[in-house]
């Protein structure tokens, strides 16, 4: 058996100066590893969808999902849950590098995506609740604010066949935010859910449809052969007949395309007595995030504070943009109401040059489902849905 050296790689100190290969059992491989139908690597929303839908069309198939957390690892647990279909001023920068089409078609996965995922787990397991998304300008923000102001019903015609209706609609800020206009742009249609429930009805859901997931294993290296696909993880070796690569913001680390890892850092209050706020919230094309859950304030962002340093797949906390958060929330959100902070982390987001997830079949037998940006709630079923039906396509 080969195993490659782990110096450098994403990988606990210990692990990567001494690897000690695990010794398995006859049993362990015949039960686990041998004659694996089909490998995802990633237990995030892509690759749990991914490998339901695999489910769905071979039912007697041997499923193996990988992950390298003790938990889902990346973004989906650790996000902001907004289910999203993109502020005014966000759609209004997309149409500066994206066609009328493409924005036309991002919005369009969204709303289906948002409809599988509903379908598929159902509002109270989602704990979906339909709030709207606010968009909401600084008061020196004039500019801006007037051109999406001026600007929405454009939006509205060009996203009408989607939503059925106009969506977005100006609302009088009644929210007591501080320096903030006088009035927000709302999209009523968006929601918000609980991350946790999701993904833990992923999960449940998975285990109860016979997938394996096996916990605390990363993918190292891969390798094609004429049948099938080789692994080599920080565990053990394996061959799949298929493999779906599903890692976001860690792709780098294995595949060379258009993704760079973008962490983005999130706050959230203790619980509070008559916390009047309830939504979504968006702030400087997005950059700024904040919603109520459970009577706290959840608030996210500030990556715009520096790009360079947020391009990264290390979770970690940065004082420059907590402080930036904490402002906020005393400044804007809750201006002189009393809050305590509970809890700060982290999450690894992939970005590229474009919005567009990149779907693709890498060769005969490897596929990947990355570059969810910052809307993998919205598009994350579609595009797990979409990476298992790429095999078919190929044929
Ligand atoms: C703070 C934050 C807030 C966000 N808010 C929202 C929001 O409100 N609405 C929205 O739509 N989107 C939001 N997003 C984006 C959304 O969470 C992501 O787009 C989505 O979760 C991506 O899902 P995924 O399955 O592609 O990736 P991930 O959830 O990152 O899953 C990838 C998985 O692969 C595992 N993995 C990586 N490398 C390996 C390897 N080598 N071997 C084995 N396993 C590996 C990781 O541990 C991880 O669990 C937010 C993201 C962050 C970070």
């Amino acid at each position: 058996m080969r195993w490659i050296h782990l110096k450098n790689k994403p990988l606990t100190p210990i692990f990567s100066e001494f690897f000690i290969p695990m010794n398995l059992s006859y049993w362990e491989y015949k039960t686990w590893l041998a004659n694996v139908d089909y490998t995802v690597v990633g237990s995030g929303i892509v690759g749990l969808n991914c490998a339901l839908a695999l489910r769905k069309k071979h039912p007697h198939a041997k499923i193996l999902v990988l992950e390298k957390g003790i938990l889902p690892q990346g973004a989906s647990t650790k996000n902001a849950g907004f289910a999203c279909y993109g502020s005014i001023s966000e759609i209004l920068s997309d149409l500066k590098d994206h066609t009328e089409e493409e924005v036309f078609e991002l919005v369009k996965m969204r709303w289906e995506g948002i409809g599988l995922l509903r379908e598929m787990l159902g509002d109270k397991a989602l704990e979906y609740e339909q709030h709207g998304g606010h968009e909401i300008f600084a008061k020196s923000n004039t500019e801006k604010y007037e051109r999406c102001l001026q600007k929405h019903h454009e939006v509205n015609r060009l996203l009408q066949p989607i939503f059925g209706q106009n969506a977005f609609e100006q609302q009088k800020n009644s929210f007591d935010f501080g320096n903030i206009k006088d009035h927000y742009l709302v999209n009523r249609l968006e929601g918000q859910i609980d991350t946790g429930k999701m993904m833990n009805a992923l999960l449940q859901k998975a285990i109860l449809e016979g997938i394996t997931v096996l916990n605390s294993v990363s993918l190292m290296k891969f390798e094609a052969l004429s049948e099938g696909v080789e692994l080599q993880t920080d565990q053990f070796d394996f061959k799949t007949n298929k493999l779906f690569i599903a890692t976001n913001g860690f792709a780098p680390l294995i595949l060379e395309e258009d993704i760079v890892p973008a962490r983005a850092q999130v706050l959230i209050t203790k619980p509070m007595q008559h916390l009047h706020i309830k939504g979504t919230f968006h702030m400087d094309e997005g950059f700024y995030y904040f919603r109520n859950i459970d009577n706290r304030l959840l608030l996210g962002g500030g990556r715009n504070m520096d790009l360079e340093g947020e391009r990264t797949s290390e979770f970690g906390l940065t004082d420059k943009i907590q402080d930036k958060l904490e402002f906020l929330l005393r400044e804007v959100i809750l201006p002189g109401k009393n809050f305590e902070i509970e809890r700060r982390w982290s999450g690894i987001m992939g970005v590229g040059s474009q919005k567009r997830p990149i779907l693709k079949h890498l060769n005969d037998h490897v596929f990947c489902g990355i570059r969810l940006g910052g809307m993998g709630i919205a598009i994350g079923s579609f595009v797990g849905k979409s990476l298992a039906g790429l095999p078919e396509r190929q044929d």
